[in-house]
Parts: structure tokens; C-alpha cells; sequence
């Protein structure tokens, strides 16, 4: 039998020609894509360029092992999707640029580029361009995310008032808890475990729902939960100077979760505050814009909840059903 043809079986021509194939499909305002010096895009009229990007790392945010290429591809496009989502912009044009060993396997940059062109497809994002480079051992997958916004309507960190509501889309601590099964702390047999780890695995950007905010012009500040609740909302009292109280009992948490944390005794709580790579939404807003925020967002099968407020008083503080508080840090995700 003979072993799977390697990027360096088939050379570097013929995997861009690939690639080329595949993400040949047109896009919106895509006036070239793959195939030139640069690619061309024509923004449209009256519309600010969004742009992100964000990479994955062998070893340090994937292990080949535990994931499939299929999945990274799509995960690479989707964290850079929340980051549009959290400006409520639409998402429109990428780049993608992977330094792999040559000895990786032709397949695995097949399957990879089919989630990519998946996910890609979902949110009507156009792949074009990229560079091929060699890297001795590792794989590195960089992907750039341009969109599009209205002047009026895109929706910064800054913007917050004290007494604004805090709100946040989806549930929380979902992606940390199918962390926890996916590392063996938590048994994965229970019900809901599989979507623990679906979450983990592949977060749900929330692009629609960013729309949805941007456009009724009701919020005065968003940003994406990456790092954590705690993390992501220490950002937001810091950009506007101001602080917040979280509400324990309001934090909105899936029956998957309960379920696990009532099962391994653990307060699933410690996921919700503490767990990054929900990629769910985090926003203020007056409280007398709430209820109508609240309704836009459902309407778009989207569940948006009330868990605090913004403080004059800086820091952040957790307060139980009891009326106590305490401090809430945010453990930051540290990359060096
Ligand atoms: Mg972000």
C-alpha cells in the first residue's frame, strides 16, 4: 500500500491550483479574487472596512490529534466571524495564509480547505486570496476577516454608561465544560455532553444576532466573549472607565451544563464567568431599550439575557441571590 501523497509529492503549484479550485466561487463585491498580485474588492458605497485576523497554532491553540482539518478550518473562519459579529458588521472577504511542514499529507489541506469553504459559504464570505509557506515542523493557519459596516451602526467597546444593562447573547461555560469532558474531568456519557464538546469544538458565531444589535442602534457598547465572562467584561470597564455588578443567579447557563456540573460537583458558574471560546456576544444597553433589544434578537432565534449592570464604581462584583459580593477577576488568557 502506498503512503498518502504529501504536499511536497505533488509541490507547492499544484496546492494553490487546488486551493484556487475551490475557492474559485464568487462573492459580493469581489472584483478579483484568487489568481492575481492582490485580490480586488469594491466595497459598498456609504460602507466602513471591518477588518480582523486571527491565527491558529500547532500545538499552542490545536493539537493535530484532537481536531480534524475539516474542523480547524472551519473554527479559524469562525472566531474571526465573532470578531465581525461583536462590531455588528457583515462579514465579506477573507485571506488565509498557512505555513505547513511538507511533509503534511495532501488531504489533510483538502479537508481543511473544505471547512473552510463550508463555513465560508454559511455566512456568504468569499476566500480571496492566500499565501503557501513552508514551516519546518508546525502548522500555522492565519486567517484575515474584511466586512462591512454602517457609519452609524457599528457598535464599539466604548459607548457604555453607568446604569446601562449588561446582556449577553446564547449561554455560557458551554465550550469550557466540553473542554473539561474532552480532557477526561468531566465523564462524557452524560446527556448534553456531546454538545458541550460540539461547542467547544465549533463555536456558533453570532453574526446574525450582531446585525440585528447594530442595526436598532439600542446598544452603546459590544464586545465578543473570547476569554471568559469575567475576562471579556474587565475589557469593557476598562475602555468606557467604569465598572459592573453581574447578577449570579441571571447568568443564563444550557441544561447540558447544569447537568454535568451537577454531576462532577462542580458550580457550573466557574465555566460561565471563567471559560473562554464561547464566542457569544456581550453588550450594553439602557434599561429602558432592554425589552425591544431582547425581542429583535429572539427574533432571530437568538437568546439574549439581562445579567448586570455597569457601575460609576469601578471593578467588577459577583453578586449571589443571598445579596453578597465579591470580586470578580477575570483570569487572562496569557499568550507569552
Ligand atoms: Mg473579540
Amino acid at each position: 500500500m502506498s503512503s498518502p501523497l504529501t504536499i511536497a509529492d505533488v509541490g507547492e503549484f499544484e496546492v494553490i491550483a487546488r486551493l484556487k479550485q475551490r475557492f474559485a466561487r464568487s462573492g459580493v463585491g469581489i472584483v478579483r479574487g484568487i489568481g492575481d498580485d492582490t485580490a480586488v474588492l469594491r466595497p459598498s458605497p456609504g460602507y466602513l472596512v471591518l477588518a480582523t485576523t486571527d491565527a491558529a497554532v500547532e500545538g499552542v491553540h490545536f493539537l493535530r490529534a484532537s481536531t480534524t482539518p475539516r474542523l480547524l478550518g472551519q473554527r479559524v473562519l469562525a472566531v474571526n466571524l465573532s470578531d465581525i459579529a461583536a462590531m455588528g458588521g457583515i462579514p465579506r472577504w477573507a485571506l488565509v495564509s498557512l505555513s505547513l511542514p511538507e511533509t503534511t499529507p495532501l488531504d489533510f489541506i483538502d479537508d481543511l480547505a473544505a471547512g473552510l469553504g463550508e463555513e465560508a459559504a454559511r455566512f456568504g464570505v468569499g476566500i480571496v486570496g492566500g499565501n503557501l509557506a513552508r514551516s519546518p515542523e508546525r502548522l500555522v493557519l492565519d486567517l484575515t476577516l474584511l466586512g462591512e459596516g454602517e457609519p452609524d451602526r457599528v457598535v464599539y467597546r466604548t459607548g457604555a454608561r453607568a446604569g446601562d444593562r449588561v446582556l449577553v447573547t446564547g449561554t455560557l461555560g458551554d465550550a469550557a465544560a466540553g473542554l473539561a469532558v474532552l480532557l477526561g474531568d468531566a465523564p462524557s456519557g452524560l446527556p448534553g455532553a456531546d454538545e458541550l464538546i460540539g461547542r467547544q469544538r465549533l463555536p456558533t458565531p453570532r453574526v446574525e444576532a450582531g446585525r440585528v444589535i447594530a442595526r436598532s442602534g439600542l446598544a452603546t457598547a459590544m464586545i465578543d466573549v473570547s476569554d471568559g465572562l469575567a475576562s471579556d467584561l474587565g475589557h469593557l470597564c476598562e475602555d468606557n472607565g467604569l465598572g459592573a455588578t453581574v447578577f449570579a443567579d441571571q447568568l443564563p447557563l444550557s441544561a447540558a451544563i447544569q447537568t454535568l456540573a451537577a454531576t462532577v460537583g462542580r458550580d457550573p458558574l466557574d465555566w460561565a464567568l471563567h471559560g473562554g471560546e464561547d464566542y457569544e456576544l456581550l453588550l450594553t444597553a439602557p434599561s429602558e431599550r432592554v425589552a425591544q433589544l431582547t425581542a429583535a434578537v429572539q427574533a432571530v432565534g437568538v437568546r439574549l439575557t439581562d445579567v448586570g449592570e455597569m457601575t460609576e464604581r469601578a471593578g467588577i462584583w459577583l453578586q449571589r441571590p443571598g445579596g453578597q459580593r465579591e470580586p470578580l477577576r477575570g483570569t487572562l488568557w496569557r499568550h507569552f
